[in-house]
């Protein structure tokens, strides 16, 4: 009877641990050795124009910009009627040609009669006011119902004069509708983004009336709808998961800019992938952040656009993204200038 050793090198790659360790204590450091670049301030002067500004101090923000370089923030203001009045405001009068404002769809009296009359004026005044576009929320597509209570689609044929009017205006409007993929799908260990969604439990829409598809679609209607308005797709177009639908999307739209806002983790992600698609469309990016400003989150894109270091942490908010490092892009001059400056002129002209 033969009672052989296991083979010592079978042994050797068959052997795996069941561990017991919470995958909040498990911060893995990288052992890498690569080159490092620190980017103390953007190549040339950048555009962000993809922020929130409203809980900060102008004068604060000034002296993150004035030491990294950015030129001029676009403050989406979350806020609405007088106050979004005050905040354009506020921020014209710290700095008129540092700040701009985008205002934010008031959908607070949706139920009363004449909404969506009253949605154009409301344009209208803001515009007067001075803003350079208009931001359209998730809300639409997700939870907001009409008077009926029936979920509000973003191509609802009642947005269409507003998309009109803002055509007519020459200002922009900005679309965040839906979110990334994985927070259409459930909570469980195979979600790449786990952690995100257990500290944000709101933020996942699985089980939504609208799947993440049929949302995209209903958006990408209206962009064909009307031609005459020029659109910002925020989020990378909400799918920077799958560049080659983004890159077919602005190749149909000509009317269509994309923005980078709080997307560098998935960009990073796919260095080869994400480089081509900004060479490809880098007249219709837009630099931005969508993170309170400050200079380590600066400069962390700065590094992502502008060197080729390799597996380095991502800008982020505090529960971060996914558990994955990011590649910088090294991307050309010529397309530097356009991404962090060029194209957001052309809009804000
Ligand atoms: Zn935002």
């Amino acid at each position: 009877m033969s009672h052989e050793e296991p083979d010592k090198f079978i042994a050797l790659v068959t052997a795996k641990a069941e561990v017991d360790l919470r995958l909040s204590d498990f911060e893995p450091r990288s052992m890498l050795v690569t080159p490092e670049h620190h980017t103390e301030r953007a190549r040339f002067p950048a555009i962000d124009y993809h922020n929130h500004l409203d809980a900060q101090e102008p004068s604060a923000v000034l002296r993150v910009m004035d030491e990294c370089n950015i030129e001029r923030i676009i403050n989406i203001t979350m806020r609405v009627g007088d106050e979004a009045l005050a905040m354009i405001e506020r921020f014209h009068r710290a700095a008129p040609n540092r700040f701009s404002t985008i205002g934010w769809m008031d959908w607070s009296d949706l139920h009363a009669p004449g909404f969506f009359i009253r949605a154009v004026e409301r344009l209208e005044r803001l515009v007067e006011q001075g803003v350079c576009g208009l931001k359209i929320w998730k809300d639409l597509g997700l939870s907001l119902r009409d008077v009926n209570g029936e979920l509000l689609q973003v191509d609802d044929e009642r947005l269409a004069p507003l998309f009109e009017k803002a055509g007519e205006l020459g200002v922009p409007v900005m679309f965040h509708i839906a979110d990334p993929d994985a927070f259409f799908l459930p909570l469980d260990r195979f979600n790449e983004r786990y952690e995100e969604l257990a500290a944000h439990p709101d933020w996942s829409f699985h089980g939504s009336h609208f799947s993440k598809d049929e949302l995209l679609a209903q958006r990408d209607r209206v962009f064909a709808h009307h031609p005459q308005t020029t659109f910002v797709a925020a989020h990378v177009a909400e799918r920077p998961e799958n560049l080659a639908y983004v890159s077919r999307l602005l190749k149909a739209h000509p009317n269509l800019y994309v923005d980078i806002g709080a997307r560098t983790a998935e960009l990073g992600r796919q260095p080869y992938t994400a480089r081509e698609f900004f060479i490809q469309h880098a007249d219709r990016i837009l630099f931005g952040t969508d993170l309170v400003p400050e200079l380590e989150m600066y400069r962390l894109h700065f590094r992502f656009l502008e060197t080729a270091d390799e597996y380095f942490d991502y800008p982020s908010h505090a529960s971060r993204q996914g558990r994955w490092k990011i590649y910088g892009l090294h991307l050309p001059d010529e397309v530097l200038r356009r991404v962090y400056r060029e194209n957001a002129l052309e809009l804000l002209k």
